[in-house]
């Protein structure tokens, strides 16, 4: 059984938390004189700091124990929080399959952690072979797998991903931040049979919340507590607890986004498909498409001259823009604009 403090940085082990007012005083009190607060108005007190009431609705969403959910500032804040709790600076590596979302080698250089780039096969899959090697390197402490992986749109083979879970001493992250857009199983459940596994979802997505700041990680219980000893006290505000509280507790407004969202997506893949512009459009289990045109450059300049954006991956997939996936009205926009093109 592995136990985790073995993995986690020694001086995590041993650090003493910060212990704020609402740490100290837990429950209903008339009178509030404990943590330095303004006594007038509406937002003077600090948030709930572990989000109770927010990780209990989460929990009867996702069937998960609210002992095994944290949540952080967006997703960004827990892939920082996984740097802090288990790589040493300037000693420790952490491995990502390439291309990826860039969080991970940026977050990677802020805490001095040196990143391993195993490169995904044709088909955008994890190539098993070459990422074992690296296994045994006792400075790896953490791997990075994206599924659905941005900027490529698809899910990893079930069994490879479970394969490095199994096969890797250390811990593995797997990033679902597009999970909800797809019709492949999500790896939470699995958090309750693999101790080294963190599973990291979002409010940014299928939530439609991305201004509100609120990621969540599903993890052994043990990884939680150290994740709760290492972030700032307040790190949610009590205004987007509500807001992602809100958005919970109605989950019927966001399968029908995501209805729509998918919908829209076969009809824009359908008509980019069909353009002379277009060389593929890749297969997506996200809300948006990896498009490889004949001139990414000019495509992508063109659009934004007519007021357009959409991210020009060039640099790390030749030729190829990434497309989120807009309402109605914006996909007929874009695909009109892709139509004036002549090349
Ligand atoms: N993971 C992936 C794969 C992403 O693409 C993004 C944002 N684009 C994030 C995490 C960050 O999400 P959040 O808004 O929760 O910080």
């Amino acid at each position: 059984m592995v136990n985790i403090d073995d993995l986690v940085r020694k001086n995590v082990l041993t650090l003493t938390p910060y212990s704020c007012a609402r740490d100290e005083f837990k429950g209903e009190a008339a009178i509030f004189m404990d943590a330095n607060e303004n006594p007038f108005g509406k937002l003077n007190r600090y948030p709930d700091p572990y989000q109770r009431e927010l990780k209990a609705a989460i929990s009867k969403n996702k069937g998960i124990k609210e002992e095994n959910i944290f949540l952080g500032n967006g997703s960004d804040e827990i892939i920082d929080l996984c740097f802090r709790v288990f790589c040493n600076p300037g000693a420790d590596k952490a491995l990502i399959f390439t291309p990826t979302y860039g969080m991970y080698e940026v977050s990677a250089s802020v805490n001095d952690i040196h990143v391993l780039k195993v490169p995904l096969d044709e088909n955008f899959q994890i190539d098993i072979k070459k990422a074992k090697p690296f296994f045994s390197d006792k400075n790896l402490k953490l791997i990075f797998i994206c599924s659905p992986n941005n900027p490529t749109g698809n899910c990893m083979n079930l069994s490879d991903v479970e394969d490095i879970i199994r096969d890797f001493r250390g811990i593995v992250v797997v990033d679902e931040a597009y999970i909800d857009f797809s019709d492949k199983p999500s790896f939470i459940k699995m958090v309750e049979k693999y101790p080294t596994l963190i599973v990291m979802q979002t409010f940014s997505k299928a939530f439609g919340l991305a201004s509100v700041r609120v990621g969540m990680a599903f993890s052994n219980k043990d990884i939680i507590k150290y994740f709760n000893k290492m972030k700032p006290p307040y790190n949610i505000s009590t205004i987007n607890q509500k807001a992602a509280l809100k958005k919970i507790s109605k989950p019927e407004v966001s399968k029908s986004q995501i209805i729509k969202i998918k919908k829209e997506k076969l009809r824009l893949s359908s008509y980019l498909d069909k353009m002379k512009l277009t060389e593929k459009v890749y297969p997506s289990d996200a809300n948006f498409l990896l498009v490889k045109m004949k001139d990414a450059n000019y495509v992508y300049n063109y659009l934004v001259d007519n007021s357009i954006i959409v991210r020009n991956r060039s640099s790390i997939i030749d030729n190829c823009l990434r497309i989120t996936v807009g309402t109605k009205a914006e996909n007929s926009k874009l695909i009109k604009a892709l139509n004036s093109i002549t090349l």
